[in-house]
């Protein structure tokens, strides 16, 4: 059976590993993951049972998992569970209620303090306002704003009256806004007046204005005052949100819904790295059991830690740890409102300085575009408050892996780096601090979590050798269905393998069973009947000194079927040059072999990313190629 080669004797390892410190190991709350992963893979139902228990059910399940209605599957059937009572509520009874919840700091230095306490009243009134414009259980309610509080405080808000909510990252155009709305049939946004970024103000409002001027599901446009500049506001349709808030009917506690357990709570479009956006549904009962657990074992979170996530809430990232784990484990989090290089390149190292924090989450994007200012930056703020890091969102360049260990963790903190997507909900391939690194490895399954990498027919790949990624059983955090699309979910996610969710990632394992994700299986690249994936040709190009960022795509090539063409952005310091590109060639070649040695090595300032900060390869050929460019809808300005 697949368990025996997951849990592979993970105390002698192959290549270049790190073990965990004895003091790792000692705070840590899973000590022994390979006895964890059996037992929970024993009896899954029982252990995700066990999981529930630590949230608090206005009615317990009478089934764990419903399967009658594959690949539908439901979980905790018959629970009555709501998620925001358990992110907000469930602290009022306890000495959490007056911890800090939420350290906001805005681009400008202002600052916010939300305790617990403060949390629940904020959320009860925005509540109050969203039922007298008329929004109901089950209502969807388009989210729109910049990073401030009212952002998660808003989230919460529709969660405990039973209403969907759609974030729409605040970066997006109004055509993306547009689509998700209409997809939606939201009846209300909810929006900013503008944010800030770079010191400059994000017209929010004027966007939202656009974007429902051809919606005639909206019927109103809630604005929440920022930044305080003029907007235009359309009577009747359009409030203040401090205006409402002081009314009578916006005092006072607002009842929390008793949700059923796979009753919505919210409505995610992915990010279109590879095509357009799907609208992925999660619900209250299995995706808060899930990512309840998966936050609580990978960053070890305890009532001391100072929690740090810099995605947006607008992807789902934010949504599942920066607003609803940290908040039922009754973590303290920091938000930070703007750009990572304001003013200067170390305002992140100020803000981990400045507040303590403990646990840092990020992406390789946001890692190598730090890298790019050099250790001074960092090196000249305390980090050692710092006793765990994290990443998502792409596979991260050893490189990056070691730098980030090296000059942010000072060789101290281990590194999760976590394999999910918006589809899973939460955490699937992912260390926990007990688990041996291996730098560009996301290492093994979370327990409750059957993966493989498979071959064309549903067989194992041999160690080595790249395939599709598979996971092999449903798990409570899953996305239940594409919103006003089902068939498209079973097409997308259960047809190529019936039975299997086929995320559309390739990977390969190594001899230990662990797990490295190279790509897309639409970005992988066949030269001469090899397949390359796209990561280890850009790993090898962050590799070399002179190199900040690099982007590799296949082009159609007469004799090897396609050709490598690589993109790169150079350090500060370093000149285009002839000499330089083959200079690039060659150590490819040398890095990874003769197959791989690029055709043409372009010199470019900036490469297409989503607003989520990852490369858009599918841009870069369509241009290459002079083909129309697709749904552009998520790309960065
Ligand atoms: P779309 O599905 O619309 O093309 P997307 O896949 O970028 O967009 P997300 O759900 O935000 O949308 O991202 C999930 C994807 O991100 C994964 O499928 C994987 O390709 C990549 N990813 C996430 N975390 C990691 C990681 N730790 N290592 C490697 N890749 C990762
Ligand atoms: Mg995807």
């Amino acid at each position: 059976m697949a368990v025996k080669e997951i849990v592979a004797d993970i105390r002698h390892l192959s290549g270049e590993v790190y073990y965990p410190s004895p003091e790792v190991l000692e705070r840590a709350y899973i000590k022994d993951y390979p006895s964890l992963y059996q037992r929970a893979m024993q009896d899954l139902e029982a252990f995700w049972a066990e999981r529930a228990e630590e949230l608090e059910w206005f009615r317990k399940w009478d089934r764990v998992l419903d399967d009658s209605n594959k690949p539908f599957y439901k979980w905790f059937v018959g629970g009555k569970i709501n998620i925001c009572y358990n992110a907000v509520d469930r602290h009022m009874k306890t000495w959490r209620k007056n911890k800090v919840a939420l350290y906001w700091e805005a681009e400008n230095g202002e600052r916010r303090v939300l305790s617990y306490y403060d949390l629940y009243r904020e959320v009860n009134r925005f509540a109050n306002v969203l039922k007298a414009l008329g929004i109901r259980k089950g209502d969807r309610v388009t989210i729109y704003m910049p990073r401030i509080p009212e952002l998660p405080i808003a989230m919460l808000a529709c969660a405990r009256i039973g209403a969907i909510h759609s974030v729409v990252f605040a970066g997006f155009s109004v055509e993306a806004l547009h689509t998700r709305i209409e997809d939606s049939k939201s009846r209300l946004v909810i929006t900013a007046d503008g944010g800030y970024l770079n010191g400059r103000i994000v017209e929010t409002k004027r966007t939202v204005d656009e974007a429902v001027r051809r919606s005639p599901s909206v019927e109103h446009v809630l604005v929440v005052r920022r930044t305080r500049h003029e907007v235009p506001m359309e009577p009747g349709r359009d409030y203040f949100y401090d205006e409402l808030a002081r009314l009578p009917f916006a005092q006072g506690e607002c009842p929390v819904e008793e949700t059923d357990a796979e009753d919505p709570l919210y409505i995610l479009y992915t990010s279109g790295t590879t095509g357009a956006p799907k609208g992925q549904v999660h619900v209250h009962g299995g995706y808060a059991v899930y990512i309840y657990t998966t936050m609580k074992w990978v960053f070890d979170i305890k009532d001391e830690d100072i929690w740090w996530c810099t995605a947006d809430p607008g992807w789902v990232t934010g949504h599942s740890y920066i607003v609803y784990a940290p908040l039922m484990l009754g973590a303290t989090s920091v938000m930070y409102e703007g750009a990572p290089t304001y003013p200067y390149p170390d305002r992140w190292w100020s803000i981990v300085e400045k507040y303590g924090v403990t646990v840092l989450y990020t992406t390789p994007t946001a890692i190598r575009g730090l890298m790019r200012f050099g250790d001074e930056w960092p090196n000249r703020r305390h980090l050692s408050s710092l006793r765990l890091l994290g990443t998502v969102g792409e596979p991260i360049n050893p490189e990056a892996w070691r730098w980030y260990y090296r000059v942010i963790g000072k060789g101290r903190c281990p590194i999760m780096d976590t394999w999910w997507m918006t589809e899973t909900g939460g955490f699937m391939i992912t260390p926990m601090p007990c688990v041996p690194l291996k730098p560009g490895s996301a290492t093994l399954p979370f327990p409750g979590i059957r993966a493989d990498v498979v071959d064309e027919n549903g067989n194992p790949c041999p160690p080595g050798v790249e395939g599709y990624l598979v996971i092999q059983n449903p798990w409570p955090g899953m996305s239940r269905t594409l919103y006003g699309d089902p068939d498209r979910y079973v097409k997308t996610y259960w047809s190529k393998y019936p039975g299997w969710f086929f995320t559309g990632d390739s990977a390969r394992r190594d001899e230990d069973g662990y797990f490295y994700i190279i790509g897309r299986v639409d970005d992988v690249l066949k030269v001469s009947g090899y397949r390359l994936g796209t990561a280890e040709i850009e790993s090898a190009l962050v590799a070399h000194p002179a190199v900040a960022e690099a982007a590799a795509i296949g082009l159609p090539h007469e004799v090897k079927g396609e050709g490598i063409h690589c993109y790169v952005i150079l350090k500060a310091g370093y000149t285009p040059s002839e000499a330089l590109a083959e200079e690039l060639r060659q150590h490819v070649a040398q890095l990874i072999g003769p197959i791989a040695r690029p055709e043409a090595i372009h010199f470019v300032d900036k490469l297409p990313k989503t607003r989520s900060g990852k490369i858009m390869r599918r841009v870069l050929r369509a241009r290459a190629l002079g083909l129309p460019e697709g749904d552009l809808s998520t790309l960065e300005e």
